[in-house]
């Protein structure tokens, strides 16, 4: 077979990773950085104007979560919104009637999620870890009856970042609801529930009370705003114990002078997201079928990992992200495939991004039930604003051609 010819500009399709910054954004930051540079808590003019461009932030974020303004922490991000979710509900609650408190969590967690509830572990906390299916979805009856008197926090992310699993957060909430209604009378603590929602902002509904959370974390870098930056919902009346202390900003939850930039660029990648959330979702649903159906058809012995592909958005409820797709590629390694995908101007992954620095298979594949050598075969392809027919038919066509590649060394 002969080489494809190599496309000289970057055919990006990691948007899961993360993705560029949108130039309205950076536009929208620009004068907080130099001009409007005050500390939000001075009291000229300067600081006042900070102050208020952050209120005025928050309220637009409040608006596109249906909450109130008091019920937005801004963070350094998902991991930060995540860590603050959880050790802040652990550290309030130290123990129950003398017994440890529990966590529930899932197998398919991003690290954020894992690592974190790995620490509380160490600390002595009781922790489930409930297992998806072969597709990597969570029902809300294991989550049912994993509850027990000491259960404090339930963590379950939205959406998935490997396999693009939707994870039935609003029947998951309701669920936590009636126990807790129950729970009331009996003088047991209330759950609070957390989902990570870092994958789902820019294609799903993340009103919390449609979701039934409590807890729901946010980042700026998966839809094309600033990294570093992202917010935490927090319900009125949660009891969360703060991460960092220090002069009391964000309600005392957050610590630390206010990313003014940073705060801005969010609240405006929101706007442009929610702007173009549904058109978008139907267009890349509707390019992911095409790319996975010209694959199919070109390159043998190719399995998708996560939900299945339904055409046509055949399914009452959204299963899958619509823009990812992971697949297994056999015979082929997922760490080579993406080096010689890069050599061809693709930037792709296996699995996520935090995991490339190691070799260990992808713990979420695992979970659903991949072998180590199925997990090491896969590789997962996201996509995002900037990608159109003409790149998916390129990857096809480079695809096509390293596997064979591939296959016979
Ligand atoms: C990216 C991501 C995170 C981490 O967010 P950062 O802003 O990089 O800290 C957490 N969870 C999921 C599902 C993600 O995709």
């Amino acid at each position: 077979m002969k080489p494809p010819k190599k496309s000289t500009k970057t055919v990006y399709l990691d948007y899961a990773a993360t993705t560029p910054v949108d130039p309205r954004v950076v536009k929208a930051m620009q004068p907080y950085w130099t001009d409007l540079f005050g500390n939000p808590s001075s009291l000229y003019r300067l600081g006042v104007e900070s102050h208020m461009a952050v209120e005025k932030a928050r309220q637009f974020v409040a608006g596109v979560f249906s909450c109130s303004p008091a019920e937005i922490v801004f963070t350094a991000g998902g991991t930060e919104s995540i860590n603050l979710a959880l050790f802040g509900v652990a550290r309030a609650h130290k123990n129950i009637h003398g017994k440890k408190p529990h966590i529930i969590t899932t197998q398919i967690e991003h690290h954020a999620v894992l690592e974190s509830v790995r620490a509380l572990a160490l600390e002595g906390y009781a922790v489930t870890y409930l297992r998806p299916d072969s597709e990597g979805f969570i029902t809300p009856e294991q989550v049912a009856s994993s509850l027990r008197p000491e259960t404090i926090l339930v963590s379950v992310m939205y959406a998935n970042n490997e396999i693009g699993t939707i994870e039935p957060i609003t029947q998951i909430g309701k669920v936590i609801e009636e126990a807790n209604r129950k729970r009331i009378t009996k003088g047991l603590p209330v759950i609070t529930f957390h989902s990570d929602a870092c994958q789902a902002t820019g294609f799903l509904d993340i009103r919390p009370n449609q979701l039934n959370v409590d807890l729901l974390s946010i980042n700026g870098s998966k839809i094309y705003g600033p990294k570093q930056v992202g917010c935490l919902y927090v319900r009125k009346g949660t009891k969360l114990a703060p991460l960092i202390y220090g002069g009391g900003q964000e309600k005392e939850l957050r610590s630390g002078t206010e990313n003014v930039p940073g705060v801005i660029g969010f609240a405006k990648a929101l706007e442009l997201q929610l702007a173009i959330k549904e058109k978008e979702l139907v267009r890349l649903g509707i390019l992911r079928d095409y790319f996975i159906d010209r694959l199919l058809k070109k390159v043998s012995n190719i399995e998708i990992n996560g939900p299945e592909i339904v055409k046509n958005n055949k399914v009452k409820y959204l299963r899958r992200l619509p823009n990812n797709l992971n697949i297994i590629i056999d015979g082929v390694e997922g760490e080579a495939l993406i080096l010689y995908l890069d050599s061809y101007n693709i930037a792709a992954s296996t699995g996520s991004a935090c995991s490339s620095t190691n070799n260990d298979p992808s713990h979420v594949l695992l979970a659903i039930g991949r072998t180590e050598e199925q997990a090491k075969s896969s590789v997962r392809f996201s996509l995002g604003k900037d990608t159109d027919k003409k790149k998916i038919d390129y990857t096809v066509n480079v695809l096509h051609f390293l596997t064979e590649l591939l296959r016979v060394k």
